[in-house]
């Protein structure tokens, strides 16, 4: 049998591209390496706690944006960020400092130096650049607000949000709204200013959830795509044929498709498409993805001296802290933890270190546990602990990656019916890579019309079926 579309990796960009294209009337198969669908968003419930093995949290707007969770009905089934959240921590002289995020709150708190925050407001007289060079991350914040704002503000959250450091990122790859801020309005305070007089409050991003975590959106996709989905298959290699993809599984057999989509990680598309394409082959090969671990514990509330009043903290480098950071995921969200018990989620490694999240299971939790006793006043033993090791985490996307991309698309271009998707195009934020399959799909979409168009009526399932 010819599927019209195979999908390797049933992650959240796999899964969002097989609903999508299944709701267009293909014949879709998922092949998936692990036992369960989800990938990186795996929402764990164990003794009345809810642990996030990969994301915890989901940009509101983007999501809303895309669509997807309030066609499967998910919406019904929100959760969102608690009263509880009050402050942004960060680690500043070896301890939590609580943080306002509103601008003039932050310039009070103290956090940074009279230097810096005059720096800060000067930032409207420094010259907006209109074009010129590919710049790191830091060197763009560095160079619009100065260097201590960069250090101990924007290298941390860049470590916590993509595991990154802010001195190998680019800037236009990362943050493409704010380069285009200043393209447009010559200075980002003008351009934040001007958008919050137009809208009556400050831009920001609203976070939520599911009330049984991350993992209920590819739960939901899944089930959706129902029997497509074949969990325990290993993709090893992809061959094209005159008319379809071939498609060879480590134990399942062959199949064959006339489109094909890899969604994996990328050193997995890397090694999948060497022999069709070295050189898009070496394009994704180039993207690195750091290990990362998280380190989840429970603990009886009385057991922790901080008020946990936020999201969580950012471990700035030069503290030079083991965590990058922590969540404090039962004051983001209701049912994270049992009554009178809260839940902490640590974070090591990525880019800043990633030998640290392959250490042994028992030496993460040993780390993170010290570093919680110091900076939030923990004692006794945990209620539970569990450790999540990814061998690679969030993809890097440092400078040059526009190159790469196009170096991308061209493969795909070189392979008509080859489609590539996944969380290192845009970005590792869930929202974008739902974004990213779905606009993909428009393509596949175009070239199985193209291909189906071609055929006599009579050899095509699909025209029979999908296009009555
Ligand atoms: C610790 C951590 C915290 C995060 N926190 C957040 C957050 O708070 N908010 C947020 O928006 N995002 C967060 N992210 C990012 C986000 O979770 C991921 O970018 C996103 O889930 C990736 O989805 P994906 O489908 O592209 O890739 P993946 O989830 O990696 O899925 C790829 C799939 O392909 C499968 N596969 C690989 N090789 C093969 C093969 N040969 N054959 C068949 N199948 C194969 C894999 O098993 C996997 O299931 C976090 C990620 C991590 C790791």
């Amino acid at each position: 049998m010819t599927f019209d579309v195979a999908i390797i990796g049933a992650g959240v960009s796999g899964l969002s591209a097989a609903y999508e294209l299944k709701g267009r009337g293909y014949n879709v198969v998922v092949l998936e390496r692990q036992v369960r669908s989800g990938g990186n968003a795996q929402s764990e419930r164990f003794d009345g706690f809810l642990m996030e093995h990969g994301p915890s949290s989901v940009n509101a707007q983007a999501m809303e944006t895309v669509g997807l969770a309030r066609d499967l009905g998910l919406n019904t089934l929100r959760a969102e960020l608690g009263n509880a959240v009050k402050s942004r921590y960060l680690v500043g002289a070896g301890c939590l400092k609580g943080i306002s995020t509103h601008p003039l709150g932050f310039l009070m708190s103290g956090y940074l130096s009279p230097r810096a925050r005059l720096r800060l407001l000067a930032e409207m007289l420094v010259p907006g650049r209109k074009s010129g060079p590919e710049e790191t991350i830091s060197e763009f914040w560095t160079r619009r607000f100065g260097r201590e704002f960069n250090d101990k503000v924007i290298e941390p959250l860049v470590a916590g949000l993509y595991a990154g450091k802010a001195d190998n990122l680019s800037v236009d790859a990362v943050f493409p709204a704010i380069v285009e801020m200043e393209r447009q309005y010559g200075s980002i305070s003008h351009a934040v200013l001007k958008k919050r007089i137009a809208s009556g409050k400050m831009p920001g991003r609203r976070l939520f959830s599911w009330r049984d975590g991350i993992g209920t959106l590819p739960a939901a996709l899944a089930s959706d795509v129902g029997d497509a989905v074949k969990t325990g298959v290993t993709v090893i290699s992809i061959k094209r044929s005159a008319h379809a993809y071939n498609i060879k599984t480590a134990r399942s057999g062959n199949l064959s498709a006339r489109a094909v989509i890899i969604a994996t990680q990328p050193h997995v598309a890397a090694a999948l498409l060497e022999d069709m394409d070295a050189t898009g082959a070496e394009a994704i090969s180039e993207i690195a993805a750091p290990s990362v671990a998280v380190a989840f514990f429970g603990f009886r509330r009385e057991q922790v001296a901080h008020p946990l009043d936020g999201l969580g903290y950012l471990a700035p480098a030069c503290e030079k802290r083991p965590l990058s950071g922590a969540l404090f995921p039962s004051s983001m969200f209701k049912n994270r933890a049992p009554e009178g018990h809260v839940a902490l989620s640590g974070y090591v490694g990525g880019a800043r270190a990633p030998e640290m999240a392959r250490m042994s299971v028992e030496d993460i939790t040993a780390l993170a546990l010290e570093e919680f006793r110091d900076l939030l006043g923990v004692k006794g033993k945990p209620v539970v602990f569990r450790v999540r090791q990814w061998q690679q985490g969030l993809p890097q996307l440092t400078t040059g990656h526009t190159g790469r991309l196009k170096r991308i698309e061209d493969a795909e271009d070189r392979h008509p019916g080859l489609f590539i998707t996944g969380n290192y195009f845009a970005g590792p934020a869930v929202a974008t890579c739902v974004k990213q399959s779905l606009e993909m799909c428009k393509r596949t979409d175009g070239y199985l019309r193209g291909l189906y168009s071609m055929e006599e009526p009579e050899n095509s399932n699909f025209a029979k079926t999908a296009f009555p």
